[in-house]
């Protein structure tokens, strides 16, 4: 029984019984959205859904009597579809296209600055070479550069809160990134769903306003995540992503080993090697916390910050400050961003880590400043943040009310705040 996969578009399509290309008379898996109107039409109560009933029909239709091109359907279905596909790489070519054509910016400073930028990303980089060609032939990123080009792009066009291109290109961006970020929430609540259903519709009509000719099956596959998400939870959690992560160990290996005549057996033996590595630690499911410790805090000492510490664990035995802390995947160090508060009016707010504590070798402190919310930034879809350095306080890892990674820039003299997948906050 197959209870759930991950792959790319057409191995899904392979999967669930489809025609691979989405040349078919029927691209979608989810509707029969007719394949000279899919693209033009962003209100898809219009097109008839695909049901288990109407999908037995078809493939009776595709077996008995050899029809092949009405619906779609090339064999029977194994499963219904889990899908997950990214329109970032045509919104971020279309936008930049535009942007070197009509003098916003030149590709020589674009390469420069996203160079600059990159910095603050700690994996994932965007590929600061990006050609004259390859503004119309796609830009060679892969799924995870790709989206973090899109929240680095707006700090690239964007030239004193100006942008001097047409302001539907801008526009087209700035909707993808928010829709981006609540797309891939880690927590969505059901009201949620139908907020990412008008956002896909205003999104598809933005970029028809930019790309009449438009001529990609993903903006109109967009248009069913709504439905993904009241099914299947959170779209990270059944997302491509995850499903390229793993594969890239595979594609990694094979340049590795070089061995090319039996790359199935040599890539399956190291990933079983790995996979045994794994179990032998202690928990093979939950990672331990990571972090070295810098030096253990002697009883009687009266730093302030080890004050603060201390009121919060008044039964502490020892305390010792740590490098950075890695823990549930999320990393904690100095000069990271945690958030405090997640109201959006008037604005969030943010801290920023001074210090990291380990008490008795299991509970984590972090000291931080707190940090001056300035504005939302809707050009850049950042907030601006100021440290207050007078402002100190602490905060135990397991309170945080978002333990995830916030993006923290620094550019032309100011500082930024991108809290990524939070369902409030710039979407
Ligand atoms: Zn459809």
């Amino acid at each position: 029984m197959l209870v759930a996969c991950e792959g790319d578009c057409p191995a899904q399509a392979k999967l669930g019984g489809f025609k691979e290309s989405v040349s078919a008379e029927r691209p979608c898996r989810q509707c029969l959205a007719p394949r000279d109107r899919y693209l033009s039409i962003t209100d898809i109560a219009q097109f008839e859904r695909r049901t288990k009933r109407k999908h037995e029909e078809h493939v009776t239709e595709v077996e008995q009597f050899n029809r092949r091109d009405s619906c779609g359907v090339q064999d029977p279905s194994v499963k219904y579809g889990v899908n997950y596909r990214r329109v970032e790489g045509l919104i971020c070519m279309k936008v930049l296209a535009h942007a070197v054509t009509s003098g916003v910016v030149s590709l020589p400073s674009v390469n420069e600055q996203l160079q600059g930028l990159s910095q603050f990303l700690p994996h994932d980089r965007p590929n600061c070479l990006i050609k004259e060609d390859h503004l119309y032939k796609g830009l060679r990123q892969s799924a995870a550069q790709m989206r973090n080009l899109a929240i680095l792009l707006p700090f690239v066009l964007v030239k004193d809160g100006k942008f001097t291109g047409e302001a539907n290109f801008l526009s087209v961006l700035l909707s993808y990134l928010k829709l981006m970020n609540l797309m891939m929430a880690y927590e969505l609540h059901e009201r949620d769903a139908y907020r990412i259903k008008k956002k896909v519709e205003q999104l598809h009509q933005k970029i028809l306003e930019i790309e009449p000719d438009l001529s990609m099956a993903k903006v109109h596959f967009l248009h069913h995540f709504w439905e993904q998400v009241l099914l299947f939870g959170p779209i990270r959690q059944h997302a491509c992503y995850r499903f390229e992560g793993h594969f890239a160990f595979f594609k990694r290996m094979a340049r590795i080993i070089r061995n090319y005549t039996n790359i199935i057996m040599s890539t399956t033996n190291r990933h079983q090697t790995r996979l045994c590595h794994y179990m032998l630690r202690k928990h093979f499911l939950f990672e331990e916390p990571k972090y070295s410790v810098k030096f253990q805090i002697p009883r009687g000492v009266s730093d302030p910050e080890i004050k603060l510490v201390r009121l919060k664990e008044v039964s502490a035995l020892k305390i010792a400050k740590t490098g950075p802390l890695e823990i549930h995947g999320n990393t904690y160090q100095e000069d990271g961003l945690i958030l405090l508060s997640d109201t959006s009016r008037p604005f969030p707010e943010f801290g920023r880590i001074i210090n990291v504590f380990v008490v008795d070798d299991k509970r984590f402190i972090l000291v931080c400043h707190k940090m001056k919310t300035r504005c939302l930034d809707e050009m850049l879809n950042a907030y601006r943040v100021q440290s207050l350095f007078n402002k100190k306080l602490d905060i135990s890892v397991d309170e945080l009310i978002f333990p995830h990674r916030i993006l923290s820039i620094l550019t032309k003299g100011k500082h930024y705040a991108i809290p990524i997948g939070h369902r409030k906050l710039l979407t």
